[in-house]
Protein backbone atom coordinates (compact mmCIF):
# COMPACT_ATOMS: atom_id res chain seq x y z
CA UNK A 1 0.00 0.00 0.00
CA UNK A 2 0.61 3.18 -0.66
CA UNK A 3 0.55 6.32 1.40
CA UNK A 4 -0.64 9.36 -0.35
CA UNK A 5 0.05 12.79 1.83
CA UNK A 6 -2.08 15.87 1.02
CA UNK A 7 -2.41 19.05 2.29
CA UNK A 8 -5.22 19.58 5.05
CA UNK A 9 -6.66 22.62 4.01
CA UNK A 10 -5.29 25.45 2.16
CA UNK A 11 -3.98 26.63 -1.05
CA UNK A 12 -3.31 22.81 -2.70
CA UNK A 13 -6.43 20.80 -0.90
CA UNK A 14 -8.94 21.01 -3.74
CA UNK A 15 -6.64 20.86 -6.58
CA UNK A 16 -5.00 17.84 -5.00
CA UNK A 17 -8.16 16.09 -4.30
CA UNK A 18 -10.11 17.09 -7.92
CA UNK A 19 -6.52 15.17 -9.52
CA UNK A 20 -6.79 12.05 -7.20
CA UNK A 21 -10.12 11.71 -8.15
CA UNK A 22 -9.53 12.06 -11.92
CA UNK A 23 -6.99 9.97 -11.65
CA UNK A 24 -10.13 7.54 -10.46
CA UNK A 25 -8.99 7.18 -6.80
CA UNK A 26 -11.84 7.30 -4.53
CA UNK A 27 -11.17 9.20 -1.28
CA UNK A 28 -13.33 11.01 1.05
CA UNK A 29 -12.38 14.31 1.97
CA UNK A 30 -10.56 15.18 5.36
CA UNK A 31 -12.78 17.56 6.50
CA UNK A 32 -13.01 15.37 9.61
CA UNK A 33 -10.37 12.86 9.28
CA UNK A 34 -6.51 12.98 9.04
CA UNK A 35 -6.80 9.55 7.11
CA UNK A 36 -8.80 8.31 4.38
CA UNK A 37 -8.37 5.26 2.86
CA UNK A 38 -8.49 4.68 -0.71
CA UNK A 39 -11.71 2.11 -2.06
CA UNK A 40 -10.04 1.53 -5.07
CA UNK A 41 -6.36 1.67 -5.00
CA UNK A 42 -4.44 0.15 -3.05
CA UNK A 43 -3.66 3.51 -0.70
CA UNK A 44 -4.24 5.43 2.03
CA UNK A 45 -4.59 9.45 2.06
CA UNK A 46 -3.20 11.53 5.00
CA UNK A 47 -4.40 15.11 5.54
CA UNK A 48 -1.65 16.92 6.50
CA UNK A 49 -0.38 20.67 6.76
CA UNK A 50 1.82 21.80 3.36
CA UNK A 51 4.71 22.75 5.40
CA UNK A 52 5.01 19.57 7.72
CA UNK A 53 4.92 17.32 4.83
CA UNK A 54 8.15 17.41 3.85
CA UNK A 55 9.74 15.98 7.13
CA UNK A 56 6.59 13.18 7.11
CA UNK A 57 8.20 12.18 3.38
CA UNK A 58 11.34 12.47 4.48
CA UNK A 59 10.48 10.27 7.46
CA UNK A 60 8.67 7.69 5.60
CA UNK A 61 5.34 8.58 7.13
CA UNK A 62 3.89 9.21 3.82
CA UNK A 63 5.57 7.51 0.76
CA UNK A 64 4.17 10.57 -1.94
CA UNK A 65 2.88 13.54 -1.50
CA UNK A 66 1.31 15.93 -3.12
CA UNK A 67 2.96 19.55 -2.15
CA UNK A 68 4.02 22.99 -3.04
CA UNK A 69 7.67 22.97 -4.56
CA UNK A 70 8.82 25.69 -2.66
CA UNK A 71 8.25 24.20 0.66
CA UNK A 72 10.70 21.10 -0.30
CA UNK A 73 13.08 23.90 -1.36
CA UNK A 74 12.48 25.67 2.26
CA UNK A 75 12.94 22.39 3.55
CA UNK A 76 15.98 21.17 2.10
CA UNK A 77 15.18 17.58 2.21
CA UNK A 78 15.91 15.11 0.04
CA UNK A 79 13.15 13.72 -1.93
CA UNK A 80 12.69 13.25 -5.41
CA UNK A 81 10.01 15.05 -7.52
CA UNK A 82 8.40 12.77 -9.48
CA UNK A 83 5.74 15.04 -11.39
CA UNK A 84 5.14 18.53 -11.92
CA UNK A 85 1.50 19.31 -11.25
CA UNK A 86 1.10 22.82 -13.69
CA UNK A 87 -1.35 24.10 -10.49
CA UNK A 88 -0.13 26.66 -7.54
CA UNK A 89 1.92 28.34 -9.71
CA UNK A 90 3.95 31.35 -7.48
CA UNK A 91 6.97 32.64 -7.43
CA UNK A 92 8.80 33.43 -4.10
CA UNK A 93 9.74 37.19 -4.19
CA UNK A 94 11.73 40.04 -2.28
CA UNK A 95 9.15 43.34 -2.05
CA UNK A 96 9.54 46.37 -0.49
CA UNK A 97 7.31 49.31 0.28
CA UNK A 98 6.68 51.62 -2.89
CA UNK A 99 8.95 54.16 -3.84
CA UNK A 100 12.03 53.25 -1.69
CA UNK A 101 14.57 52.78 -4.12
CA UNK A 102 15.90 49.32 -5.11
CA UNK A 103 19.29 48.62 -7.20
CA UNK A 104 19.83 45.03 -6.48
CA UNK A 105 20.42 42.78 -3.60
CA UNK A 106 23.26 44.74 -2.37
CA UNK A 107 20.40 47.37 -0.98
CA UNK A 108 19.13 45.13 1.03
CA UNK A 109 22.24 44.85 3.62
CA UNK A 110 21.71 45.54 7.11
CA UNK A 111 18.34 45.33 6.52
CA UNK A 112 15.20 43.71 8.04
CA UNK A 113 13.48 41.37 6.07
CA UNK A 114 10.07 39.15 7.03
CA UNK A 115 9.56 35.92 5.84
CA UNK A 116 7.77 32.69 6.63
CA UNK A 117 10.59 31.40 4.25
CA UNK A 118 13.65 31.89 5.95
CA UNK A 119 15.89 29.43 4.29
CA UNK A 120 15.22 30.40 1.21
CA UNK A 121 16.19 34.08 1.65
CA UNK A 122 19.43 33.15 3.74
CA UNK A 123 20.54 31.00 0.65
CA UNK A 124 19.83 33.97 -1.40
CA UNK A 125 21.22 36.70 0.54
CA UNK A 126 24.34 34.35 0.75
CA UNK A 127 24.95 33.70 -2.93
CA UNK A 128 24.67 37.60 -3.03
CA UNK A 129 26.99 38.51 -0.19
CA UNK A 130 24.28 40.21 1.91
CA UNK A 131 24.05 40.56 5.14
CA UNK A 132 20.14 41.01 6.76
CA UNK A 133 18.16 40.17 9.58
CA UNK A 134 15.65 37.67 8.72
CA UNK A 135 12.50 38.00 11.01
CA UNK A 136 10.37 35.04 11.14
CA UNK A 137 6.68 35.32 10.35
CA UNK A 138 4.31 32.95 10.03
CA UNK A 139 1.70 34.51 8.01
CA UNK A 140 0.65 38.20 6.86
CA UNK A 141 4.08 38.77 6.14
CA UNK A 142 3.00 41.63 3.46
CA UNK A 143 1.85 43.87 6.41
CA UNK A 144 5.31 43.67 8.18
CA UNK A 145 6.82 46.57 6.50
CA UNK A 146 3.63 49.03 7.27
CA UNK A 147 3.61 48.12 10.87
CA UNK A 148 7.56 49.36 10.76
CA UNK A 149 8.78 45.74 11.65
CA UNK A 150 10.51 45.26 8.57
CA UNK A 151 12.21 47.03 5.66
CA UNK A 152 11.22 44.32 3.12
CA UNK A 153 9.54 40.68 3.06
CA UNK A 154 10.09 37.66 1.31
CA UNK A 155 6.72 36.15 0.26
CA UNK A 156 5.02 34.22 -2.36
CA UNK A 157 3.36 35.34 -4.91
CA UNK A 158 1.15 35.04 -7.72
CA UNK A 159 -0.59 37.59 -9.44
CA UNK A 160 0.94 40.75 -7.31
CA UNK A 161 -2.76 41.51 -5.85
CA UNK A 162 -1.77 41.43 -1.98
CA UNK A 163 1.57 42.80 -2.85
CA UNK A 164 0.07 45.63 -4.68
CA UNK A 165 -2.98 46.42 -1.48
CA UNK A 166 -0.15 46.53 0.63
CA UNK A 167 1.50 49.15 -1.27
CA UNK A 168 4.54 46.89 -1.64
CA UNK A 169 6.70 46.27 -5.13
CA UNK A 170 8.05 42.93 -6.22
CA UNK A 171 11.77 43.74 -6.63
CA UNK A 172 13.18 40.13 -6.83
CA UNK A 173 12.37 37.04 -7.65
CA UNK A 174 14.12 33.90 -5.75
CA UNK A 175 12.32 31.00 -7.06
CA UNK A 176 9.51 29.64 -8.85
CA UNK A 177 7.08 26.83 -7.49
CA UNK A 178 4.44 24.48 -8.51
CA UNK A 179 2.93 21.66 -7.19
CA UNK A 180 4.48 18.73 -7.38
CA UNK A 181 3.85 14.93 -6.72
CA UNK A 182 7.11 14.14 -4.91
CA UNK A 183 8.32 10.80 -3.03
CA UNK A 184 10.53 9.20 -0.50
CA UNK A 185 13.32 7.67 -2.53
CA UNK A 186 13.05 4.53 -0.80
CA UNK A 187 9.10 4.49 -1.23
CA UNK A 188 10.15 4.99 -4.68
CA UNK A 189 12.21 2.01 -4.93
CA UNK A 190 10.39 -0.38 -3.09
CA UNK A 191 6.80 0.58 -4.13
CA UNK A 192 7.74 1.24 -7.22
CA UNK A 193 4.66 -0.13 -9.60
CA UNK A 194 2.23 1.49 -7.70
CA UNK A 195 3.56 4.46 -7.65
CA UNK A 196 4.50 4.59 -11.15
CA UNK A 197 0.78 3.48 -12.02
CA UNK A 198 -0.44 6.63 -10.02
CA UNK A 199 1.91 8.48 -11.62
CA UNK A 200 1.12 7.14 -15.48
CA UNK A 201 -2.26 8.24 -14.56
CA UNK A 202 -1.84 11.97 -13.29
CA UNK A 203 0.40 12.39 -16.23
CA UNK A 204 -2.63 11.41 -18.81
CA UNK A 205 -4.95 13.37 -16.76
CA UNK A 206 -2.62 16.50 -17.15
CA UNK A 207 -1.75 15.88 -20.37
CA UNK A 208 -5.68 15.55 -21.54
CA UNK A 209 -6.44 18.53 -19.77
CA UNK A 210 -3.86 20.24 -21.62
CA UNK A 211 -5.71 19.32 -24.90
CA UNK A 212 -9.10 19.88 -26.46
CA UNK A 213 -10.92 17.22 -28.98
CA UNK A 214 -11.79 19.12 -31.95
CA UNK A 215 -14.24 18.12 -34.96
CA UNK A 216 -15.61 19.77 -37.91
CA UNK A 217 -16.90 19.83 -41.06
CA UNK A 218 -15.54 20.57 -44.31
CA UNK A 219 -15.19 20.45 -47.85
CA UNK A 220 -12.64 17.17 -49.36
CA UNK A 221 -10.50 19.63 -51.49
CA UNK A 222 -9.96 21.38 -47.90
CA UNK A 223 -8.26 18.28 -46.00
CA UNK A 224 -4.83 18.16 -46.93
CA UNK A 225 -4.76 21.97 -46.02
CA UNK A 226 -6.71 21.96 -42.62
CA UNK A 227 -4.73 18.68 -41.44
CA UNK A 228 -1.57 21.06 -41.72
CA UNK A 229 -3.29 23.24 -39.22
CA UNK A 230 -3.98 20.91 -36.82
CA UNK A 231 -0.79 20.72 -35.01
CA UNK A 232 -0.53 17.37 -32.10
CA UNK A 233 -1.80 14.03 -33.33
CA UNK A 234 0.44 12.17 -35.77
CA UNK A 235 -3.05 12.36 -38.22
CA UNK A 236 -6.29 13.23 -37.71
CA UNK A 237 -9.63 10.80 -38.55
CA UNK A 238 -11.35 11.90 -42.12
CA UNK A 239 -14.75 10.32 -42.09
CA UNK A 240 -17.16 10.97 -45.36
CA UNK A 241 -20.12 12.85 -44.70
CA UNK A 242 -24.16 11.98 -46.52
CA UNK A 243 -23.86 15.55 -48.28
CA UNK A 244 -21.28 14.22 -51.72
CA UNK A 245 -18.29 16.38 -51.27
CA UNK A 246 -17.74 16.89 -47.38
CA UNK A 247 -16.35 15.10 -44.60
CA UNK A 248 -15.79 15.26 -40.75
CA UNK A 249 -12.56 15.96 -39.31
CA UNK A 250 -11.49 14.99 -35.89
CA UNK A 251 -8.70 15.61 -33.99
CA UNK A 252 -6.93 16.69 -30.83
CA UNK A 253 -5.45 20.21 -30.38
CA UNK A 254 -3.13 22.51 -27.66
CA UNK A 255 -5.28 23.98 -25.40
CA UNK A 256 -2.84 27.14 -25.74
CA UNK A 257 -2.89 27.21 -29.11
CA UNK A 258 -6.28 27.11 -29.94
CA UNK A 259 -8.11 30.23 -31.04
CA UNK A 260 -4.76 30.63 -33.49
CA UNK A 261 -6.16 27.39 -34.89
CA UNK A 262 -9.56 27.81 -34.72
CA UNK A 263 -8.92 31.22 -36.88
CA UNK A 264 -7.03 29.58 -39.44
CA UNK A 265 -9.56 26.50 -39.85
CA UNK A 266 -12.45 29.01 -40.44
CA UNK A 267 -10.12 30.74 -42.87
CA UNK A 268 -9.83 27.22 -44.31
CA UNK A 269 -13.48 26.51 -44.56
CA UNK A 270 -13.90 24.39 -41.53
CA UNK A 271 -17.90 24.68 -40.67
CA UNK A 272 -19.70 23.60 -37.37
CA UNK A 273 -16.74 23.49 -35.53
CA UNK A 274 -17.16 21.40 -32.32
CA UNK A 275 -14.36 21.32 -29.17
CA UNK A 276 -14.79 19.41 -26.55
CA UNK A 277 -13.10 18.33 -23.18
CA UNK A 278 -11.09 15.64 -22.85
CA UNK A 279 -11.14 13.33 -19.17
CA UNK A 280 -8.10 11.09 -19.85
CA UNK A 281 -5.21 10.97 -22.91
CA UNK A 282 -2.66 8.11 -22.85
CA UNK A 283 -0.46 8.78 -26.58
P1 LIG B 1 0.19 24.93 5.70
O1 LIG B 1 -0.47 26.10 6.33
O2 LIG B 1 -0.74 23.83 5.22
O3 LIG B 1 1.36 24.37 6.42
P2 LIG B 1 1.15 26.81 3.67
O4 LIG B 1 1.21 27.91 4.63
O5 LIG B 1 2.34 26.57 2.78
O6 LIG B 1 0.89 25.42 4.35
P3 LIG B 1 -0.87 27.75 1.77
O7 LIG B 1 -0.80 29.18 2.06
O8 LIG B 1 -2.20 27.10 1.60
O9 LIG B 1 -0.20 26.86 2.86
O10 LIG B 1 0.01 27.50 0.47
C1 LIG B 1 0.22 26.21 -0.02
C2 LIG B 1 1.12 26.27 -1.22
O11 LIG B 1 0.42 26.94 -2.27
C3 LIG B 1 2.42 27.05 -1.04
O12 LIG B 1 3.46 26.26 -0.53
C4 LIG B 1 2.72 27.47 -2.45
O13 LIG B 1 3.35 26.41 -3.16
C5 LIG B 1 1.35 27.72 -3.01
N1 LIG B 1 1.01 29.15 -2.85
C6 LIG B 1 1.16 29.92 -1.81
N2 LIG B 1 0.79 31.20 -2.02
C7 LIG B 1 0.38 31.22 -3.27
C8 LIG B 1 -0.17 32.23 -4.09
N3 LIG B 1 -0.32 33.47 -3.69
N4 LIG B 1 -0.54 31.86 -5.32
C9 LIG B 1 -0.40 30.61 -5.76
N5 LIG B 1 0.12 29.62 -5.03
C10 LIG B 1 0.49 29.92 -3.80
MG1 LIG C 1 -0.14 28.42 6.27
Amino acid sequence: MIKIAVQKSGRLYEDSLKLLKDCGLSVEDGLDTLKAQVRNFDAEVLFLRNSDIPKYLEDGVADIAILGENVLIEKNVDIAVVEKLGFSKCRLSVAVPKGVPFNGPQDLNGKKIATSYPHSLQQYLNKHNVTASIHLISGSVEIAPNIGLADAICDLVSSGNTLFKNGLEEKEILLKSEAVLAANKKSLAEKSVLIEELAFRIRSVLKARKNKYILFNIPNDKVAEASQILPVLKSPTVLPLLEEGWSSMHSVINDEDFWTVLNKLEKCGAQGILVIPIEKMIV
